[in-house]
């Protein structure tokens, strides 16, 4: 484990204030968690590779004397003093799961076996990132968290699927044995600031391509659809979720029920952005799912949780933030990968 720029507060006793141990932290949603939670005034602890995160999600957060980092991959075990953990440790974009399968893998199991056992050590709540691909290429639409989900276990998408089912078995197995107070969001497809322009998800792929006025790479004949969240929202369902006085020990279906075509969602960015970008079409992954929509009866009834944030509103700040990453105030393209 290597500390980085600024010591964890390992000395600070429980008080009035939570200490929360945020694995994945330096990523897309990771970094927004931590702002919410300091922002709520919790001792924040973010936990990370930076394999995927960036230390420029980060920056913003070092004015907190109560935000501290720490690099170190969740495969190895860590000891911290805490009363509550989030993990969303892994990448999420299949050209990032997809780089390191095994390692994705390890990092479903052994990363969420560490964080469990640190849990039982600390009595701690803990929360796991898991995922709409629990459903798999769903034969039920949309799909209810009661669906077991059509899941290739033998394919290019399957360190990332099994993996997350795996972890799911293990913060049930934990709670059946020792008690843990577990809490799992099956988050369906998320969007917002502080994606990496290279991060190879959709709405950052189209955006970032709009933008630079570059074919917009359709997979398939982009009939396949997903339902959208604006990030902001799914951090309220989080924290709702975590805090929920009523124990939920059950997976908690996370997103946005809007629904689009892959095509659809291509020409609203062409048209959002004004962009001269043409669609063109590319071979659709292996596996790739053919729809998907959650459906969120049970964070409506439990956690009187819904999204707020229209598809077109959340696009709009998305591009606002990537136009501030790729174009120098001359309008010169800054080059990503
Ligand atoms: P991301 O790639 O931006 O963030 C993942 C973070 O985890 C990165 O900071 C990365 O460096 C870190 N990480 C990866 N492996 C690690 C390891 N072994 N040890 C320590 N840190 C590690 O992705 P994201 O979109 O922010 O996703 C966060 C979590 O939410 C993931 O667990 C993902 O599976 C889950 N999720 C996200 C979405 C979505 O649409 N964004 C959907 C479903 C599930
Ligand atoms: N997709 C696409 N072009 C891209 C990136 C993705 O058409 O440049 C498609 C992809 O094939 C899938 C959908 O968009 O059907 C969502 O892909 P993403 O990787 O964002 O998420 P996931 O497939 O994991 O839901």
């Amino acid at each position: 484990m290597n500390m980085a720029f600024k010591s964890a507060h390992l000395s600070l006793k429980h008080t009035d204030k939570r200490i929360i141990l945020v694995a994945g932290g330096a990523g897309f949603l990771g970094s927004h968690l931590c702002e919410r939670l300091l922002q709520d005034g919790h001792e924040v602890v973010c936990v990370d590779d930076f394999s995927t995160g960036r230390m420029e999600n980060l920056w913003h957060l070092l004015r907190f004397d109560t935000f501290s980092f720490i690099r170190h991959d969740i495969v190895a075990s860590i000891d911290l003093p805490v009363d509550e953990i989030y993990n969303l440790a892994c990448p999420a974009s299949p050209p990032h799961y997809q780089a390191d399968p095994i390692h994705t893998m390890k990092t479903c199991v052994f990363g969420s076996l560490n964080l469990l056992e640190l849990a039982v050590h600390h009595q701690a709540r803990i929360f796991q990132a898991s995922t709409s691909e629990i459903y798999g290429d769903p034969q039920v639409h949309p799909q209810p968290e009661g669906y077991w989900g059509h899941v290739n276990s033998f394919g290019p998408r399957s360190c990332y699927d099994e993996g997350k089912r795996s972890a799911e078995t293990l913060f049930h197995d934990f709670h059946l044995k020792y008690g843990v107070d577990i809490r799992i969001a099956r988050i369906f497809n998320t969007y917002g600031p502080r994606m990496r322009p290279d991060d190879g998800r959709v709405i950052s792929n189209f955006i970032v391509q709009a933008l630079k006025g570059q074919d917009i790479t359709v997979y398939g004949d982009g009939s396949q659809t997903r339902s959208f969240c604006y990030v902001d929202d799914l951090i309220e369902g989080f924290i709702r979720l975590m805090g929920s006085p009523s124990p939920i020990h059950t997976p908690v279906n996370l997103g946005n029920p809007g629904e689009f075509t892959v095509r659809d969602l291509a020409e609203q960015i062409i048209a959002m952005t004004g962009s001269s970008s043409k669609i063109v079409h590319k071979p659709l992954p292996v596996d790739d799912p053919r729809q998907r929509r959650p459906d969120i009866t049970v964070a409506k009834r439990e956690l009187n949780w819904e999204p707020t944030v229209a598809l077109a509103e959340g696009l709009k700040s998305t591009a606002a933030y990537f136009e501030r990453q790729l174009v120098r105030p001359s309008g010169e393209l800054v080059e990503v990968a």
